[in-house]
C-alpha cells in the first residue's frame, strides 16, 4: 500500500468580488456578488491530493469560530484527515480578500488569523504520529518559518520525501536547502530564490520543480539537466489554485512512488484540467487524469 500524504499549510476562507476593474489605492470599487469559498494553499493541495485518490492528514490551525467550523466541515467532506487541525482560541480562522477584474487580473489581501499560529512543537508532534505511515510530506510556506523548519527537519530525520513549496519566499528556504527538499517554486518565486536554477538545484541536491503557469513546468536535476513538460492542453476558465493543485498532485504521486518525471507529467496533468473549471478548490479525480494522459 503507498504511503500517506502529509500536508502542513494554511487554511483560509476566500472572500471573492470580481468588479468590472481593480481599485486603485484608496479607492472603493463595488462589484455585483460576493462568493466566499474555502482557501489557504495548505487546505488546497491537501484537497486537491485527496480528490486525486490519496491518504491525506492536515497540520494546520483555525480559529474557534463559525469560518472554522465550515471549514473543516468542507475539509472532512473532502476526506481529508484533520485530527492534527488546532482549534485555537482568540484568533480568527485565517482570510484572504480577492478581488478580480473578470479579465484575469486580480489583487489579493490575506490575513493569517490562526495560520501565523501554527506552533513548531505541535507540528513536530503531528508528523512524528504521522511519518511511519507516510510516503511524502508537503510544506507551504504559509505558515510560521519555525513550524516549515521543524516539518522539514523532522521529514528529513525519518528518510521521508519532502516536497517544500516556497509560497512566499520565507528566509527559511535558503536556510533549509541542506535538507534536501524537493522545491515547487512559480516561475516568480525561482527568480527569488536564485539567479539560476541549476546553481538551486546543485545547492539543494535534489531536484528544483518550477511551474510556469500556461508554459507547463521545467524541473532541473542536481547535475544541472533540465527537462521541459509542456503544458497540457487547457479550456482556461479560472487559474486560482493551479499551483496548489500541481502540488498536492505531485506529493499523491510521490507517495504512490511514481519516479519524478512521471509524477511531475500527472501533475502538470491535473492543474491544467483545474483550471478549466472556477475556484481554487478541487482537481481532477485519478481517473480524469488518466484519460486526459490517454492512458
Ligand atoms: P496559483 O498561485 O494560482 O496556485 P502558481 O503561480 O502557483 O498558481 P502556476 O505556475 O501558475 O502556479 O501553475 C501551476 C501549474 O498549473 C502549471 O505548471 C501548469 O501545469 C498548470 N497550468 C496553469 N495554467 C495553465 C494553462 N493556462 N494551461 C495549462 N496548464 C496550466
Amino acid at each position: 500500500m503507498s504511503g500517506s500524504v502529509v500536508v502542513l499549510g494554511a487554511v483560509n476562507v476566500d472572500h471573492v468580488v470580481v468588479a468590472g476593474r481593480l481599485p486603485r489605492a484608496g479607492e472603493t470599487v463595488v462589484g455585483p456578488a460576493m462568493v466566499r469559498h474555502g482557501g489557504g494553499k495548505g487546505a488546497n493541495a491537501a484537497v486537491a491530493a485527496a480528490r486525486f485518490g490519496a491518504r491525506v492528514h492536515l497540520v494546520a490551525a483555525v480559529g474557534r469560530d463559525d469560518v472554522g467550523d465550515g471549514a473543516l466541515a468542507e475539509l472532512v467532506e473532502s476526506d481529508v484527515d484533520v485530527a492534527h487541525v488546532d482549534r485555537l482560541d482568540g484568533v480568527p480562522t485565517g482570510a484572504a480578500d480577492i478581488g478580480g477584474d473578470g479579465r484575469g487580473a486580480t489583487q489579493l489581501a490575506g490575513g493569517a488569523g490562526a495560520t501565523a499560529r501554527v506552533a513548531p512543537d505541535r507540528v513536530r508532534a503531528a508528523l512524528r504520529e504521522l511519518l511511519p505511515s507516510c510516503g511524502c510530506v508537503l510544506v507551504s510556506t504559509e505558515v510560521p518559518e519555525e513550524a516549515v523548519a521543524a516539518a522539514v527537519e523532522e521529514a528529513t530525520a525519518a528518510g521521508v520525501r519532502c516536497v517544500l513549496n516556497p509560497a512566499p519566499v520565507v528566509p527559511a528556504v535558503t536556510r533549509l536547502l541542506r535538507h534536501g527538499p524537493v522545491l515547487t517554486p512559480n516561475r516568480g518565486e525561482a527568480a527569488e530564490l536564485a539567479p539560476d536554477l541549476a546553481t538551486l538545484a546543485a545547492r539543494t541536491g535534489a531536484p528544483v520543480v518550477v511551474t510556469l503557469g500556461g508554459d507547463g513546468v521545467r524541473y532541473v536535476l542536481p547535475d544541472g539537466e533540465a527537462v521541459d513538460v509542456a503544458p497540457h492542453p487547457a479550456k482556461v476558465v479560472d487559474t486560482t489554485g493551479a499551483g496548489d493543485t500541481f502540488n498536492g498532485v505531485l506529493a499523491a504521486r510521490l507517495a504512490a512512488g511514481d519516479n519524478l518525471d512521471r509524477a511531475v507529467r500527472t501533475a502538470n496533468a491535473a492543474a491544467a484540467l483545474s483550471v478549466a473549471t472556477a475556484g481554487a478548490r478541487g482537481g481532477p479525480t485519478r481517473a480524469q487524469v488518466r484519460v486526459a494522459l490517454g492512458e
